[in-house]
């Protein structure tokens, strides 16, 4: 009997959003993850919630422990992953306030540890790295939220330069983000679904007419932006479709995974 089969990762903001929560403090092989999980009810189901940065935002976005967080979130049950995220627009298909499902991540991170994989063969399908079951119920879930887009995700903890940002719109990039990688991957290491929920905050550096991103900013339109994203996961929740059968867990049917999965 699990603990939670869904799992948000997102801002601390989201901790109201749990009914009765109860924190579970998980250990890993890979040490502890940002921060105790706390699992309670929305929407009927048992959701687990981890801060991805950790409760006090100890953590920026390429210190964080992702084989920890997602380890943790799996072994208390969890099949079915959202992710919540700030990030910048690229593209002026674009503006800021606007929610975005991407379907398509570009890793431009560096130096994190982002694979289970430590000895052996198992080379992991990502062509689509998110799941589309549950990028669906995030679509549904709300009737302002745009499907499909590519988010780059860079290392950080600095912005970009106005010619790195160019150069990713360039590219096709629609959205930029921190820590999009290595956190679907590993989701789908330990078969688990996966989608993210994009919130634009700001234009990145290079958008046109941009004077460049500031911190400030970015928190405050999250900030602001808590209600409208709790009210669309709760929907996306409620309308989650059963994680058996999904190809975010089948693809490992028959491979000799060098990993056990908690
Ligand atoms: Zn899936």
């Amino acid at each position: 009997m699990s603990t939670a089969d869904v799992a948000v990762i997102g801002g601390t903001g989201f901790y109201a959003f749990l009914e009765n929560a109860q924190e579970h403090a998980v250990s890993t092989p890979y040490g502890d993850p940002s921060a105790p999980v706390a699992v309670g009810t929305v929407a009927g189901r048992r959701v687990a919630f981890l801060p991805r940065h950790g409760r006090h935002h100890d953590f920026p976005p390429h210190r964080i422990n992702y084989r920890a967080n997602l380890w943790a979130l799996r072994s208390l049950g969890v099949r079915q992953v959202l992710a919540p995220c700030a990030v910048g627009g690229l593209s002026t298909e674009v503006a800021p306030g606007d929610l975005v499902v991407p379907d398509q991540l570009v890793d431009r991170t560096s130096g994190r540890v982002s694979s289970y994989v430590e000895h052996g063969a198992v080379h992991l399908p990502f062509a689509d790295p998110y799941c589309p079951r549950v990028s669906d119920a995030l679509v549904a879930a709300a009737p302002d939220v745009r499907r499909g887009g590519t988010m780059v995700v860079i290392e950080g903890p600095r912005f970009s330069t106005r010619a790195e940002s160019q150069w990713y719109a360039a590219q096709g990039g629609t959205l930029i983000n921190m820590t999009g990688a290595p956190e679907a991957a590993l989701a789908r290491e330990l078969r688990m679904c996966c989608a993210a929920l994009a919130l634009v905050t700001d234009m990145d550096a290079g958008a046109e007419g941009e004077t460049g991103v500031g911190q400030e900013e970015v928190f405050a339109l999250f900030r602001s932006n808590l209600e409208r994203l709790t009210g669309l996961l709760t929907n996306a929740i409620a309308a989650l479709p059963d994680p058996e059968g999904c190809t975010c867990s089948t693809w490992a049917d028959g491979i000799e995974l060098t990993y056990e999965i908690p």
